[in-house]
């Protein structure tokens, strides 16, 4: 059975001392997790938590990657950078960059592509806001988003990891209801399918003010196969208790 995966994403929040204290009680508390765990944790604290997290249960990642190799990109991180902190993820195309960072669709792809071809596994984000789906268009931007990284990612698709994440519903404490959630990836699901023969095993999580008292009803859909966790991964109780709600 595909085990699922709870990601937490810092986002720009953490310190020395906090990380530290952050992922100690983590450790204290996980034991042998029966779905697969990561931190996507700020660049600067990769070798502090790499150090930490000593290549145990919970995995790393980061919250974007270059779509270039190196040279003359003054500010970006380059794939080859990453992974010498033994990096397993990389959050791409998160609705904060594609917002305030003008991240296009095509640069997602990038991104992600660049990522896969240094063993990165990306985790694609896609998702509308509140006013695309009142005006009925949430199908239809989830669908153009996925799009380009298909077309651009052809067969390697099958290695990533999509997150819907509606902009509605991150950091708000509005969650979407599992149905909503559901039928949502239930169309990226087929989108998938149209793509790669190995669509069942790409893993597709859920992201947006999950937390240990809505985790059970999102985890148990037959399409959220995990989640992407904001708020909440930063609460070591909170955090451990939507692992515990992925067994
Ligand atoms: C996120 O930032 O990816 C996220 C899902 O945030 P939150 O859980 O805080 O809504």
């Amino acid at each position: 059975m595909k085990k699922k995966l709870i990601a937490g994403n810092w986002k720009m929040n953490g310190s020395l001392v906090a990380n530290e204290s952050l992922l100690q009680s983590l450790l204290a508390g996980i034991g042998q997790p029966a779905c697969q765990v990561a931190v996507c944790v700020p660049a600067v604290y990769l070798a502090q938590c790499q150090a930490l997290l000593k290549g145990g249960v919970i995995e790393l990642g980061a919250q974007d990657i270059s779509s270039h190799e190196g040279g003359a990109f003054t500010g970006e991180i380059s794939p080859a950078m990453l992974k010498e902190f033994g990096l397993r993820y990389a959050i791409v195309g998160h609705s904060e960059r594609r917002q305030y960072h003008g991240e296009t669709d095509e640069l997602v792809a990038a991104k992600a592509q660049s990522a896969l071809a240094s063993g990165i596994t990306p985790i694609v984000c896609v998702g509308e806001t509140l006013a695309e789906r009142e005006a009925g268009k949430t199908e239809e931007v989830v669908k153009r988003q996925l799009a380009a990284v298909i077309s651009t990612n052809g067969h390697c698709i099958s290695e990533v990891v999509v997150a819907y994440e509606p902009v509605w519903a991150i950091g708000t404490g509005l969650s979407a209801t599992a149905e909503q959630a559901q039928q949502v990836h239930a169309v990226l699901r087929a989108q998938l399918k149209a793509a790669t023969p190995n669509a069942d095993r790409i893993k597709l999580l859920y992201g947006g003010s999950m937390n240990a008292a809505n985790a059970a009803s999102l985890l148990a859909q037959p399409d959220i196969d995990g989640g992407l966790i904001g708020g909440a991964a930063l609460k070591p109780k909170d955090f451990l208790a939507i692992i515990a709600a992925a067994a």
